[in-house]
């Protein structure tokens, strides 16, 4: 089933004083997938939202979002209507109990009582704010505050959820609760999620990604079809005798690097692992199969040469 485009992008531009932080980018996002928007530090996310969110102009492109022309009569507001944002620095109150904060952002918005008491319950639910509806903003978890400022974004109920960073500073397990968090709302809600991070194993869950670097898009796919172009699994090999096991690797003609005695030879898949692994047996005293990563592909993407 083909998806319905909920954002389009196309030679989108913005030159500040200094620099051009964005050089001509293009891409889609389909409605109620979850997006993630990679690049190392300065490679123009940031940028890019804030146009995407209306908060920036951009110097030249199109952009599309909901069926919307961003920079075109009306269509800002319209966008603005259509998205939730949530940055990295939180924008609510934080002498307000969280109850009051989302709906003093309802209301902002204009919805009708019955409209925000409705959306209040859909947030409420999606995001457990029963334990802290109730708790002044200002006193919460750092966890509990990234549900609020969900709860918040989404208080008018948009199709689209920006999200910029959203597990950055957390710790481990609230980071992995914060995560399931955003995970379950898009697949139960058919939301599209649009997020940038810097933990790759949480841009393994999307469904697409993008990677940003200094304004260029260098790659871009699913997470599985990423992994198969830049990483690769591994086999690490110690030798009861390295000598016996480097004539072996050269009579079999198997590339291979070596570093203090691990032997390190790049397989197709760990699957392939195996007939080495049977081929080589008496010479081996260990062996490690080591799979290829998220982690593995950022990296090998961010040392490749902007062309
Ligand atoms: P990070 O991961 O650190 O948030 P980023 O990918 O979001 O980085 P941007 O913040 O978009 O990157 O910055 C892209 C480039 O534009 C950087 O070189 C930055 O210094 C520059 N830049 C960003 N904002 C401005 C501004 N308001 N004025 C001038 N230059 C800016």
């Amino acid at each position: 089933m083909k998806l319905k485009t909920i954002i389009q992008v196309e030679n989108l531009r913005k030159a500040y004083a200094q620099e051009e932080a964005v050089k001509g980018i293009s891409f889609s996002v389909e409605q109620g997938t979850l997006f993630a928007f990679l690049g190392a530090n300065g490679a123009g996310k940031s940028t890019t939202i804030e146009i995407l969110c209306t908060l920036l102009k951009k110097t030249s492109g199109t952009v599309n979002i909901n069926g919307y022309t961003l920079d075109s009569s009306n269509d800002n507001a319209a966008i603005r209507k259509s998205i939730g944002v949530v940055f990295q620095q939180s924008l609510l109150d934080e002498r307000l109990t969280v109850y009051e904060n989302i709906i003093h952002r309802g209301k902002m918005y204009g919805l009708s009582k019955q409209e925000l008491a409705e959306n209040y319950q859909f947030v409420s639910t999606h995001l457990n704010l029963n334990e802290i509806e109730k708790q002044k903003y200002g006193t919460l978890s750092g966890g509990q505050k990234r549900r609020a400022d969900i709860a918040k974004a989404l208080i008018h109920r948009p199709p689209l959820l920006f999200l910029d960073e959203p597990t950055t500073g957390l710790d481990p397990q609230t980071r992995q609760f914060v995560w399931q968090t955003i995970k379950r709302l898009q697949e139960d809600t058919n939301m599209t999620v649009f997020l940038t991070t810097h933990y790759m194993e949480e841009a393994a869950m999307a469904h697409k990604i993008v990677v940003l670097k200094q304004g260029e898009i260098v790659a871009e796919g699913t997470p599985d079809a990423l992994k198969t172009k830049y990483a690769y699994d591994q086999l690490a090999l110690v030798f009861h005798n390295s000598l016996k096991g480097t004539n072996w690797l050269i009579e079999n003609n198997i590339s291979h690097t070596e570093k203090q005695g691990i032997f390190t030879i790049r397989v197709q898949s760990t699957i392939h692992a195996l007939a080495l692994l049977k081929q080589a047996e008496p010479l081996i005293a260990s062996f490690e199969v080591i799979k290829g990563t998220m982690d593995d592909v950022f990296i090998h993407i961010m040392k490749q040469e902007v062309s």
